[in-house]
């Protein structure tokens, strides 16, 4: 064997054995956290049930963020409140070193818990027509809480591993996608450590517990919501021919904006045109003055959403002149600027840095790639008003093992999120959580 090799093969062996060493040292870290994460649980698990037992809704989140930041604190975190309404913004510097932030939302839903569990939620709230109303965690928020508690507890134990800031996120009124907008404007990023990196989880109500699921890039789709009131002439049922009828120009319209979505858009661009309201009249034979349609408009690339829009407006304007609508009575569009949500994109590089420290921390065959949805999220925001900041959200599954059994064997439908009996697995769940985004921040705040 002459130099050269001998010294390749030398050098190979060496760094053989420090990859090896890396990968030992990387696995008993695990472990270590694992079990960590095993021996908080019971107390966790107790957290879980007192917010899901005690939900809040979107705004009013003021219990449940008293009890989060007294969790954060007591986990060694300095904690500021009421940071965009109810939010709470939790750090932990820990030398020099990147800032990771974690977000979890806070809220629940107007939704009457049927789950049966025995801490499920009795509360109630007067709704808008004078009637009561239930309140429920159905979206899974309090598992996302809890994941926040347990992922402080574990950065806290194991500060010795890693080198940075973390910045943890209590944040309200995801539900209504106006809670990220608020903290942002109230100086989220200027007034605590600016980010590097932004990661967040959201519960899966049909993948199972233990497992996690990504995607690189579009992870959901941009929101946007939109009015239409059709004008019309009003007048007796008996006489139409003496009115011009809203309710029949937005059935027309109704049907029309169908097109747009087949006719107009690129197959392989994907988009949604739901009308969820349709509103008008008081009585079967009164034609009524106007008809009210309420859109959500789902899109994932900006050029698709802006046609979307456009098209929109075209349609109900011409429907409504085909219907001899006179130019001054033509439909108001509006698009609401205040219910809008950016497409959550999965920055790639993070993705896979991330989901390399779950597949070690969790076993490779518990970290699945999922589709993307058409779903809407406010965490797009954390990435959005910077595009220097890589954002990564993963789903987080919660379907018990009982559940799964039923699904895969019985063919029944999982009851899925915002449905009055979804209720995850808390121990698996929570546990998966905890270890995978810890695992995650740790990744991103390796000492070098
Ligand atoms: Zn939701
Ligand atoms: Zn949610």
């Amino acid at each position: 064997m002459n130099a050269i090799v001998r010294t390749a093969a030398l050098t190979a062996v060496f760094f053989g054995l420090l990859l090896c060493g890396n990968a030992r040292a990387q696995d008993t870290q695990h472990a270590a956290l694992r079990d960590y994460v095993a021996e908080q649980l019971p107390s966790i698990v107790e957290v879980y049930k007192h917010l899901h037992t005690n939900p809040e809704l979107s705004g009013t989140e003021g219990n449940t963020a008293k009890r989060l930041a007294a969790e954060l604190r007591a986990a060694g975190f300095e904690v500021t409140e009421a940071v965009g309404g109810t939010g709470i913004v939790a750090v932990l510097k820990n030398g020099d070193g990147p800032t990771v932030l974690v977000r979890s939302d806070m809220d629940a839903l107007p939704i009457s818990e049927d789950t049966g569990a025995d801490y499920a939620s009795s509360v109630r709230v007067p709704g808008s027509s004078g009637t009561e109303v239930g309140v429920m965690h159905a979206c899974g928020h309090d598992i996302h809480m809890s994941n926040l508690i347990g992922t402080a507890r574990a950065l806290s134990k194991f500060k010795d591993q890693w080198v940075g800031t973390v910045v943890l996120v209590g944040q309200p009124a995801e539900e209504i996608a106006a809670g990220a907008k608020a903290m942002l404007a109230d100086g989220l990023y200027e007034r605590f450590p600016r980010p590097h990196y932004c990661l967040a989880l959201h519960v899966d109500a049909g993948l199972p517990a233990g497992e996690v699921g990504f995607i690189e890039g579009a992870f959901n789709a941009a929101v946007n919501s939109v009015d239409i009131v059709v004008y019309g002439v009003g007048g007796h049922g008996a006489y139409p021919h003496n009115t011009i009828d809203p309710v029949v120009t937005a059935a027309q319209i109704v049907l029309a904006l169908q097109t747009i979505v087949s006719r107009e858009t690129d197959p392989t661009d994907a988009a949604v045109v739901t009308v969820g309201v349709i509103k008008g009249g008081s009585k079967r034979n009164v034609i009524p003055d106007e008809v009210r349609l309420e859109l959500t408009v789902r899109t994932r690339k900006p050029e698709v959403r802006a046609r979307v829009l456009t098209s929109i407006q075209r349609i109900a304007e011409h429907t409504a002149r085909a219907a001899g609508v006179p130019e001054d009575k033509l439909p108001k569009v509006e698009v609401l600027a205040d219910q809008q949500t950016p497409v959550t994109y999965n920055d790639p590089s993070l993705v896979q840095r991330s989901v390399g420290a779950m597949r070690s921390a969790l076993g490779n065959q518990n970290v699945v790639g999922r589709e993307a949805t058409m779903g809407g999220e406010d965490f797009g925001f954390y990435g959005e008003v910077d595009p220097a900041i890589p954002v990564f959200m993963y789903r987080l599954g919660s379907v018990s093992p009982v559940d799964w059994a039923r699904f895969v064997q019985g063919g029944e439908a999982l009851p899925g999120l915002h449905s009055a009996k979804y209720l995850p697995d808390p121990e698996r769940t929570i546990r998966t959580g905890v270890v995978s985004m810890t695992s995650a921040v740790m990744e991103l705040l390796k000492p070098k």
